[in-house]
């Protein structure tokens, strides 16, 4: 339902966290975060309101210095559970994704890629997605997030806004859409994005609006936007005026 991603000098899970609670109004049933810290991801999610995050958070404080990416839930696909929960991370704890939408064709996939021996945790159509980046940057074994979600966007159906992270690259946020809202919030040596500019509006009010099929770059100071075949893309760019 609701997405956050930050790359900075911030504490990227305070960022993200806040980021979440102004997203809130838009209603969700559970929230989860990922941050990348001294070449671990570390994550938490929980079922219900950002308050049983907080707390959990607290109890169990996740630490990291690079990317963080967040996430509230309206379930589509399997109840909503802390396992259910977003983000979802892969067999490797290398990638974290969250995702906005339905990707439709998800049962497919994920009887390809039980067969090649990925244990699904989930009962999510999400599932999928972490599971296809990190083997396809098995496959390609150069650590090119961005090229791997390319791929794997070509592979999906449906609507989504897809975010992740990869231990591959501690300052790198990436991020793609089809028929799912994504927006970055151009910083000053940060970047931020999301599903709605009401995330971010409190650092910055210069918004980049991806196009249907486009696929986003974000580190702390660039943010480069390509189709789903790598080639760059005019960006709508604009400067949002209204109060939060
Ligand atoms: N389809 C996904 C799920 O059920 C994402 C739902 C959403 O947009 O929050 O987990």
């Amino acid at each position: 339902c609701g997405i956050v991603g930050y790359v900075g000098p911030q504490p990227a899970l305070e960022v993200v966290v806040d980021g979440l609670a102004r997203l809130e109004y838009r209603g969700y049933d559970s929230a989860g975060v990922a941050v990348l810290g001294e070449g671990t991801l570390r994550s938490e999610k929980r079922a219900g309101k950002l308050a049983n995050l907080r707390q959990a958070l607290e109890e169990r404080p996740i630490e990291g210095d690079g990317a963080g990416i967040g996430h509230t839930r309206w379930a589509t696909h399997g109840a909503p559970n802390d396992v259910n929960a977003h983000p979802h991370v892969d067999n490797d704890n290398r990638v974290a994704i969250v995702h906005n939408g339905i990707i439709e064709n998800f049962a497919s996939l994920r009887l390809e890629l039980e067969e090649q021996g990925c244990k699904f945790l989930s009962e999510t159509d999400t599932e999928v997605a972490s599971h296809l980046l990190n083997k396809e940057l098995e496959r390609r074994g150069d650590g090119d997030l961005p090229g791997a979600m390319r791929s794997v966007c070509k592979r999906l159906e449906g609507a989504f806004t897809l975010v992740a992270i990869s231990n591959d690259d501690p300052e790198l946020v990436v991020a793609a859409r089809r028929n799912s809202p994504l927006v970055v919030g151009r910083g000053e040596g940060e970047n931020f994005l999301a599903s709605d500019v009401a995330a971010f509006i409190a650092h910055t009010r210069e918004a980049v609006e991806l196009g249907q099929d486009q696929v986003v770059e974000l580190r702390a100071d660039s943010v480069v936007v390509t189709d789903y075949d790598g080639n760059p893309v005019d960006v709508h760019e604009y400067h949002v005026d209204w109060d939060a």
